[in-house]
């Protein structure tokens, strides 16, 4: 059930740190109503005072948050944005194929993508019917990334956040190094990297639709 939400890598994670607040934040209701019927192991006790300390606070100040209003949803809001997305997307198309401006099309279409990746993302980030059509129909359909991929690797990002080894989104080396590696890791064209980053981000759409195609292969051949 979870394994295609949250790394199965983050999941041993979870074993010894408490997780149950990063498991119900990204899960439906439906989900964390599931978990509830599966059998229960020992619960691993948080590390120290310290650790649970944080955990309460934490749990606070979301309770706080939801009190005060932040998670109630402004329809036109959300509107406004997917309008806004398929609206650039139509306008471009339109530029590309029925007139001369393809420079204009160029543009008006990378601004629809990059508009949808950051829309598909938050949608792919919310529960229901609702928000998994929009996800699928923006990330997916306009950008052609795979929602299963990404949320695999993207969820795992939310719940252990730069953690070294776990954060699939941060492991980008050897063509980008946030640390400096390890000597047997290292590469020659790290002391490049600054010169190179920009070009190289133009090619991330490429990476991501390439890496989406590979899950979707393979989950059709039931390997994934
Ligand atoms: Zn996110």
């Amino acid at each position: 059930m979870w394994c295609g939400v949250v790394s199965c890598r983050a999941v041993l994670w979870c074993d010894v740190v408490p997780c149950a607040d990063a498991f119900t934040a990204i899960h439906s209701d439906e989900a964390i109503a599931r978990l509830a019927k599966l059998s229960r192991t020992a619960t691993v006790p948080a590390d120290d005072e310290h650790t649970a300390g944080d955990v309460i606070a934490f749990r606070q100040f979301r309770a706080q948050l939801v009190k005060e209003g932040w998670w109630k949803r402004n329809p036109l809001y959300e509107l406004w944005f997917i309008v806004m997305v398929w609206a650039l997307v139509g306008f471009g198309t339109y530029l590309a194929v029925y007139t001369n401006q393809r420079l204009l099309a160029i543009a008006v279409i990378g601004l629809a993508m990059q508009q949808s990746g950051w829309t598909g993302h938050d949608y792919q980030h919310g529960r229901g019917t609702f928000c998994w059509w929009v996800g699928h129909a923006t990330a997916g359909f306009i950008n052609g990334f795979s929602p299963v991929w990404w949320s695999g690797k993207h969820n795992t990002h939310h719940v252990f956040p730069n953690f070294h080894g776990t954060d699939e989104d941060i492991a980008n080396d050897p063509i980008f190094h946030l640390w400096i590696p390890e000597k047997d890791k290292d590469h020659w064209i790290r002391k490049y990297q600054a010169w190179y980053f920009l070009p190289v981000c133009a090619f991330l759409y490429v990476s991501w639709r390439l890496q989406s195609f590979q899950t979707a292969k393979a989950r059709v051949s039931n390997k994934y």
